[in-house]
């Protein structure tokens, strides 16, 4: 769509008219023909044609140029009025710098910049379309202007909303929040405790039944220990015993000793008593210790004999 012809000051070359619209170029193309075009308008001819708007000649969109460098001067150099003209704006420019003016010019309408605040949706913000050198005295006007609450509850308003602020209304919401998140953050903090606990419980009778097994195997062990230590003390007393015993016939022997040494020399042809004699003169006691029962038993058939021997000496 090229600009109206009407809004051109002084005379405008036919040549720089788009043979689409009729309007004055805006972004021109042009063709192998030299037919020139807006570019907007020959691409959408474009999608229903393949040939030119003037001439019908065979065209398509990948042989269109850009315009010829001494026309796009003249284009450039033609004056043209502010678009916002109607509205009172009375600038004239070259069409080069029209953009650059349009941008900033101060009879443009443009929207109002309160989206509402960051606590309201972009869509709830001011739709109030003002002029741009309005605009400042909007804003100061503007419902959807934020600032804190002017009472100190700490809320961020909207002017729209202020007549039905209620601090106290506000805070207790917000504490009714803060009440229900804190209840949730305990109940959280509770259930994770108890699952804790609940392994260490676990755990602990795990090892309780561990160290029960242990104290009764140990006790097993202890009662064998003091089975052993019976045993021992019994062989121990009877150890003893035996060599009482074997004291006593030492003694017994030694005396029988000194009566055949004592009697007449007819006796001395007896078997046994060089040996006894031997075993008497060693060291005393030594021999018998450490013997078994056995042997003990086998020393007092000798014994025996022995008396029976003398006493038959004796007689004779
Ligand atoms: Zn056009
Ligand atoms: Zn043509
Ligand atoms: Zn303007
Ligand atoms: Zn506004
Ligand atoms: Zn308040």
């Amino acid at each position: 769509m090229g600009f109206d012809l009407e809004r051109f000051v002084g005379y405008v070359n036919e040549g720089l008219l788009c043979c689409v619209c009729r309007d004055v170029l805006e972004r021109p193309l042009q063709a192998p023909c030299e037919h020139a075009f807006c570019s907007a308008c020959i691409s959408s001819w474009l999608v229903h044609h393949h040939s030119c708007p003037e001439d019908r000649l065979a065209l398509d969109v990948g042989s269109l140029k850009p315009l010829y460098r001494y026309m796009r001067n003249d284009l450039s150099r033609l004056q043209i009025r502010c678009v916002n003209a109607a509205q009172g704006c009375e600038m004239v420019c070259s069409l080069e710098s029209l953009h650059t003016h349009e941008d900033e010019c101060e009879f443009a309408y443009v929207s109002c910049s309160n989206t509402g605040g960051e606590y309201v949706c972009y869509y709830c913000g001011c739709p109030v379309q003002v002029e741009r050198r309005g605009l400042e005295a909007h804003l100061s006007e503007c419902n959807f202007r934020s600032r804190e609450c002017p009472n100190g509850c700490g809320h961020i308003l909207l002017t729209i909303d202020q007549s039905q602020h209620n601090c106290v209304a506000e805070l207790r919401t917000e504490v009714e929040m803060l009440r229900a998140e804190m209840l949730c953050k305990v109940e959280e903090v509770r259930r994770e405790m108890e699952s804790r606990l609940d392994s260490q419980r676990r755990h602990m009778v795990q090892k309780e039944s561990l160290l029960r097994n242990e104290v009764e195997e140990l006790k097993g062990q202890l009662s064998r220990v003091m089975c052993d230590i019976r045993a021992l003390l019994g062989a121990e007393r009877l150890r003893r015993q035996e060599v009482v015993e074997a004291e006593l016939e030492k003694r017994e022997l030694l005396e029988l000793l000194r009566e055949l040494r004592n009697a007449p020399p007819e006796a001395s042809h007896l078997p046994l008593h060089s040996a006894q004699a031997t075993h008497a003169s060693g060291p005393p006691s030594s021999p018998l210790l450490g013997e078994g029962p056995r042997k003990g038993s086998t020393r007092s058939l000798t014994l025996d004999c022995l008396k029976r021997k003398s006493r038959e000496v004796t007689v004779i």
